[in-house]
C-alpha cells in the first residue's frame, strides 16, 4: 500500500515534510517490492503515526453492556488510536497470568486494533494483597494498575513499586486519597457552591501524588501517574523529575482542554463527571504547560464508556467518566487551532511519547515499524453526534458542539481500520 502525498508528521524522527509513506507485510518500508500495490491518494492530508492510548477502558469481560472489546477497539479505530492499553478493573478483574492471556485471546479474536493488557496492582483491586506481577508479565501485560482506585495501602504501593523494577513494567497510579475524596462528585469551589454538590478538594489527588513520589524515590520503581487534574501535581512532577525520580504521567483530553465551567454552562450534565473532576481553568492551563515541558509525557483518553442507565439520574448518583476515544483529537485540535499546542506537539503527545514513556514499540513512522498510520484532516468541522459514535457509550459532555478536526484513515497493522471519505 502507498499512502501519496500527504503531509508527514512523525515527531519521533523529527519529521514534517510531504512524502509518500509505503506499507508492505503489516510494515513500514523504505521502498516497495511488491508489485500489485494500492495507492491512497492522501494530497492535503496529514499522515501521522497510529495514536498510542495508555488508559482505556473496554469493559469486557463482565460489563459488555457497557462496551465490548470489539466496539472499544472499533471506536479506537474511528479514533486514530492503533494501540490502546485496556485497563484492569473488569469482571473479573485482570489479576494473574491467565487473565492476561485471555484477554489476549479475546483480542486477536474481536479487536480492531493492538490492545495490550494492563493488570491489577493489587489482587481484585482490593488493596490487600500484590498481584501476580510476574506471571502477566509473562503473559504480556505492559503495565500495573488497580485504575478506578487508589492503592490504599503505602506498603502495598511501595512493594509494588520494588516489583515495577523486577518486571521492568510501570504502576501507574490513580492518585487519589478516597478518604478526602468523601463522596464528592465535582471539583471543590465556586462552581460545586452554587449548583449545590460536593466537591473534591485539589489536596485529594495533590497528597497521593507526593506519597506515590516519595515511594518512586524510596524505592527507585517506576511510577507512572494517571489522568492529572491539577496545577500542584504537575509542579511536584516536574520537581519530582528534576530529582531524577522515575516517573511518568498523562493527562485526559477533557482535563487539557475542559474546565469545571462546563458543568456550570450545562448543571448536572452527569456526562461531564469525571474522576478526577474537570477543574478551573487555570488548572487546564498548568497541564498544557506541563505537558509543553514534559513534565506530562502525554496524553492518555481515559475512555469510560457508561451504560445509558448510569448516566441517567442525579449528577451524585451519575458514576463518573466519558466516552473519550472518538472525540479526542477533535477536541486535543481546539489547542492547536487557538495557538496553544502546534500540531506536531499534539501528535506528540499522542504517539512516541506514549510509547516512549512506557518502552512501547510503536507511534512512529520510521521503516521497519509496524505499519500503524492514521491520515488526518485538522481543519474539518463535525458536531459531536454521540449516537452515531462506534463505541457503546453514547456519554459525552460535547454532544451538540463542533469540532475541528477529524480522522479520515485509519491503518493498524497494515490493515485499513476506518475509513471516513478517503
Ligand atoms: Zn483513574
Amino acid at each position: 500500500m502507498r499512502l501519496v502525498g500527504g503531509r508527514v508528521v512523525d515527531p519521533a524522527a523529527g519529521r514534517d515534510e510531504v512524502a509518500d509513506i509505503l506499507i508492505e507485510d503489516g510494515r513500514i518500508v523504505d521502498r516497495a517490492t511488491g508489485t500489485h500495490e494500492s495507492v491512497i491518494d492522501v494530497s492535503g492530508y496529514v499522515v501521522a503515526p497510529g495514536f498510542v492510548d495508555l488508559h482505556c477502558h473496554l469493559r469486557e469481560p463482565g460489563y459488555e453492556d457497557a462496551e465490548t472489546i470489539a466496539s472499544g477497539t472499533r471506536a479506537a479505530a474511528a479514533g486514530g488510536f492503533t494501540t490502546v492499553c485496556a485497563l484492569a478493573d473488569t469482571r473479573p478483574s485482570t489479576d494473574t497470568g491467565s487473565d492476561v492471556e485471555a484477554l489476549l485471546t479475546q483480542a486477536r479474536r474481536d479487536a480492531a486494533v493492538r490492545v495490550l493488557p494492563v493488570g491489577t496492582t493489587t489482587k481484585q483491586r482490593e488493596s490487600d494483597e500484590l498481584s501476580e506481577m510476574a506471571d502477566m508479565t509473562e503473559a504480556g501485560a505492559v503495565a500495573f494498575s488497580d485504575d478506578g482506585r487508589a492503592v490504599r495501602s503505602a506498603r502495598l504501593m511501595r512493594h509494588a513499586l520494588e516489583y515495577s523494577l523486577l518486571v521492568e513494567r510501570p504502576i501507574s497510579s490513580h492518585a487519589e486519597d478516597p478518604d478526602l475524596v468523601d463522596g464528592g462528585v465535582m471539583h471543590e469551589g465556586p462552581v460545586a457552591t452554587v449548583l449545590g454538590l460536593k466537591g473534591i478538594p485539589r489536596e485529594a489527588e495533590e497528597i497521593a501524588v507526593a506519597r506515590d513520589l516519595a515511594l518512586a524515590r524510596l524505592t527507585g520503581g517506576r511510577l507512572h501517574l494517571a489522568h492529572l487534574s491539577t496545577a500542584g501535581a504537575v509542579e511536584q512532577v516536574r520537581r519530582a523529575k528534576a530529582a531524577g525520580v522515575r516517573v511518568t504521567a498523562e493527562v485526559a483530553p477533557h482535563n487539557l482542554v475542559l474546565s469545571d465551567a462546563a458543568i456550570a454552562e450545562r448543571p448536572y450534565d452527569t456526562n461531564a463527571r469525571t474522576d478526577p473532576p474537570l477543574r478551573p481553568r487555570e488548572d487546564a492551563r498548568a497541564l498544557l504547560e506541563g505537558l509543553r515541558d514534559g513534565s506530562i509525557d502525554c496524553v492518555a483518553t481515559d475512555h469510560s464508556p457508561r451504560r445509558w442507565i448510569d448516566k441517567a439520574c442525579e449528577f451524585d448518583q451519575a458514576l463518573p467518566g466519558i466516552s473519550a476515544l472518538e472525540t479526542a483529537f477533535g477536541l486535543l485540535m481546539r489547542l492547536v487551532h487557538n495557538r496553544e499546542l502546534s500540531l506536531g506537539e499534539l501528535i506528540a503527545g499522542l504517539t512516541h511519547r506514549p510509547a516512549r514513556a512506557w518502552g512501547l514499540p510503536y507511534g512512529t513512522l520510521a521503516a521497519g515499524s509496524a505499519a500503524d498510520v492514521v491520515v488526518l484532516d485538522p481543519d474539518q468541522a463535525w458536531v459531536v453526534d454521540p449516537e452515531r459514535f462506534l463505541s457503546m457509550g453514547k456519554n459525552s459532555p460535547l454532544a451538540g458542539q463542533t469540532l475541528r478536526g477529524t480522522v479520515v484513515l485509519t491503518i493498524a497493522n497494515g490493515d485499513i481500520v476506518y475509513r471516513n471519505g478517503l
